[in-house]
């Protein structure tokens, strides 16, 4: 009796978690949408950022926003080869943003990239762990740790730019097309979030 009794327990459990599992599914494929528009925007915006700074006589600064415009269609592509894995396809969209000064547009960068190492990647990360979408999750992954080093690299620029030093700041960025991870000055031998070989990173000087 007390065994059947488990059986039906253990039995809901199982529909439960499948339950849950599929709703987690839904909300990763919600997620990856979410993600494919949020970095699709953010690599137009840090293009036209890049030719601000350009036109403002900031040509380190440029150099930054290109290398990182890069590595966010490589996290927008990344997604939506996962998103079509699963079957479904993106609904076209038209990036909008603002081009102000370029140490508004720093502010702004450093803005966006926070808010998704604090809260959208983890949030996506969790659902797709819950839902056993391991594709998403490498995928995910990939943006949440490249955004921390973007963060980290706007951080500094507006520094040097606030110490009037911008021409000290890097010449040369490596971005791994694998996972858009972005060095500034020199690579190691491997990708440090993805292990991809340096020579397969792309240079922008
Ligand atoms: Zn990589």
């Amino acid at each position: 009796m007390k065994s059947k009794v488990t059986a039906v327990l253990t039995a809901a459990m199982i529909v439960g978690s499948s339950v849950y599992a599929a709703a987690s599914a839904e909300a990763t494929i919600t997620n990856l949408k979410d993600a494919i528009k949020g970095e699709t925007t953010a690599s137009a915006k840090y293009a036209a950022y890049a030719k601000k700074a350009s036109d403002e006589g900031y040509g380190k600064i440029a150099l930054l926003f290109q290398a990182t415009s890069k590595a966010e269609a490589i996290h927008a592509n990344n997604h939506r080869a996962v998103l079509t894995q699963l079957g479904e396809s993106m609904e076209s969209f038209t990036p909008e943003y603002d081009v102000k000064s370029t140490k508004e547009n720093l502010e702004d960068a450093l803005t966006g990239e926070s808010y998704e190492i604090a809260t959208m990647y983890p949030e996506f990360l969790k659902a797709a762990q819950k839902g056993n979408a391991n594709l998403a999750l490498v995928s995910f992954n990939y943006a949440y740790q490249t955004e921390k080093a973007h963060a980290a690299l706007y951080k500094d620029a507006l520094a040097q730019l606030a110490a009037g030093k911008e021409d000290s700041m890097a010449s040369k960025y490596l971005v791994c097309l694998t996972c858009g991870n972005t060095y500034a000055g020199s690579a190691p031998e491997r990708c440090g979030i993805c292990m991809t070989p340096k020579e397969r990173f792309v240079t922008i000087q």
